[in-house]
């Protein structure tokens, strides 16, 4: 690495490495502290949603093709199956376009289906590679001390107890759910705590009888004696399942290899089913956010910040989502062009996400309880099972949730166009390139080639525009790269017209929009757009 680091992250889970990849995107150097020896050994996170592999997308380097050969096998990710047990009854199926990918139209990637103790070290990879990332495993970060223009990191080395320390002026918080960071800046967590208790178990068996013939993303389970999820790792008869449990710590305790085996055979259905455990990890779900995502130099992100149900698998992808909207904020104040509301902003643009999808994955595991509970016979309304998962649809249908949020704050430069109106803000998204939001994505053609206007975003501002007005030459004028687009419908759905322009962060989000430009707008109120989305208002 050349040059000291200039942002000190404490975590190497997903996020923190996806915080250094982002930050070296932009040419910041960061140094990384991660109390383990290595990237995961037990597997949690699965889904890479298509947003994330946008995001990853910008990261270059063939990280997408490297996660892409982690992907689940064809036809995995179709839908989510519920049953009684998996040799038991059907409830029903709920095909998933949140987990196989909702199309070309909508985005130039798909999502990726594959374990995090395997997609941990592309980023780890990526990040060292990037040549502006160092990465020290076996350190723990004692305490983060703000000294006013910098902040103090003292570290300690697990192996020998010897303690350390580096100046930066900024530091990032990834130390994950009980996040020592959050705790000493004293940032409450709002929500609801321990809504349920679970084993997660890693496991080999061969489940094909009862899975090759409807292939799923998950395979929920439940009835009088258990209720849980199979998950599929690799389509080669690595697992995880989730067994649900009452939260005591005695039952918590007796989870051995042997007991997560009896309940695997149970829920299968097949008495001598041949299991091989290959870990266990009880995790607890949470609905929580952080009341603060900053506390003066020192940012939130990842499951310090937040914490929702894994229903929905948005939790590392909001995280890793947050750190590709603070990057680019970090990097322009380091280069001293950023104004007072740009790192603030941070928070306002990103908490009110990391709530909504927490409160969104929570609707999908009650969503999934109410399947169990009618299964039982003990639905609140009566519902069988079968009624129970039609009504499960949002679980796997979330296109308005990942791509249709909307910021609102201070670096954004209304239009005064209204909001659109989803019908469903969960499952349907209405591409637009109003201010606040992501820039949707459409394939023009660029000296001849076939192209995502996602990759019209590099390292700084782009301005797509119409080629009737001086566009060019007022977006050259600012440091801006200018974008020309031919293809009327592309224009259309751009909400430019004949004569406008779209300003778009480095981020991919939508900071101005000139609609309609009737002739008037000037060098000025290009430069003001600018100004104010990078902090100035
Ligand atoms: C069963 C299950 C399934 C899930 N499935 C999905 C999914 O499909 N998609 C999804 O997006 N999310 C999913 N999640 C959530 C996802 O696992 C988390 O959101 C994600 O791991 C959070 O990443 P992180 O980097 O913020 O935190 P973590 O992964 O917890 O990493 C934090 C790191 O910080 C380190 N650390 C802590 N304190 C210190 C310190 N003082 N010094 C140095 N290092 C420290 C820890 O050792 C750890 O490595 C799932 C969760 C569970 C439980």
């Amino acid at each position: 690495m050349t040059g000291p680091p200039r942002v000190a992250i404490c975590g190497a889970g997903p996020v923190g490495l996806a915080m250094a990849l982002e930050l070296a995107r932009f040419d910041v150097h960061s140094i990384v502290f991660e109390r383990h020896p290595g990237t995961a050994v037990h597997p949690k996170a699965r889904n890479i949603n298509t947003r994330t592999m946008e995001v990853a997308r910008q990261w270059g380097g063939g990280v997408t093709r490297r996660l892409r050969e982690l992907d689940l096998p064809e036809g995995w990710t179709d839908q989510i199956v519920y049953t009684r047990t998996l040799a038991g009854e059907e409830y029903g199926r709920v095909t998933t376009p949140g987990f196989s990918g909702s199309g070309d139209h909508l985005s130039p990637e798909r999502p990726v289906l594959s374990s995090q103790d395997r997609f941990e070290p592309v980023l780890l990879r990526a990040a060292i590679g990037s040549g502006k990332v160092t990465v020290r495993f076996g350190t723990e970060v004692i305490r983060a001390r703000d000294e006013h223009d910098h902040v103090r990191v003292d570290v300690r080395d697990r192996s020998t107890g010897e303690e350390d320390h580096v100046s930066v002026p900024y530091v990032i918080a990834a130390d994950g759910a009980a996040s020592g960071t959050r705790e000493r800046l004293g940032i409450p967590l709002v929500g609801r705590a321990a809504g349920s208790h679970n084993i997660n178990v890693h496991f080999r068996a061969d489940l094909a009888p009862w899975t090759d013939q409807r292939r799923g993303v998950m395979y929920w389970v439940a009835d009088a004696g258990h209720r849980g999820v199979f998950q599929p790792l690799d389509g080669a008869g690595t697992w995880l399942c989730q067994i649900s449990y009452d939260g005591n710590p005695v039952v918590r305790d007796s989870f051995s290899a042997e007991r997560c085996t009896a309940w695997i055979r149970q829920a299968v259905g097949e008495p001598e089913l041949d299991v091989d455990v290959l870990s266990i990890s009880p995790w607890v779900m949470n609905v929580l956010v952080a009341e603060r995502f900053r506390v003066g130099r020192v940012f939130l992100v990842g499951d310090a910040a937040h914490q929702m149900p894994p229903t929905g698998g948005f939790g590392m992808n909001t995280g890793i989502q947050s750190a590709h909207n603070l990057a680019w904020k970090l990097a322009a104040a380091l280069d001293g062009v950023a104004g007072p509301e740009l790192l603030d902003s941070f928070e306002h643009e990103r908490r009110p996400v990391a709530a909504s999808n927490a409160q969104r994955s929570f609707d999908n595991s009650r969503s999934v309880w109410a399947v169990a509970q009618a299964g039982r016979g003990e639905h609140p309304d009566g519902l069988t099972p079968r009624e129970a998962v039609a009504r499960a649809h949002r679980y796997g249908n979330f296109a308005g949730m990942e791509f249709g949020h909307v910021y609102d704050s201070a670096v954004i430069t209304s239009d005064g166009s209204p909001l659109p109106t989803p019908a469903d803000p969960v499952e349907d998204y209405v591409p637009v390139a109003r201010p606040g939001h992501r820039a949707p994505h459409a394939w023009i053609t660029q000296r001849g080639r076939p192209m995502s206007t996602l990759d019209t975003v590099r390292h700084g501002f782009a301005l797509v525009c119409s080629g009737v007005r001086p566009w060019v030459a007022l977006a050259a004028e600012h440091d801006v790269r200018p974008y020309v687009i031919d293809d009327p419908t592309v224009r259309t759905a751009y909400g430019i017209g004949d004569t406008g322009a779209v300003l778009i962060r480095p981020d991919g989000y939508v900071a101005a929009r000139w609609p309609h430009d009737p002739g008037r707008t000037t060098a000025a109120d290009v430069r003001a757009a600018v100004q104010r989305a990078r902090g100035w208002s």
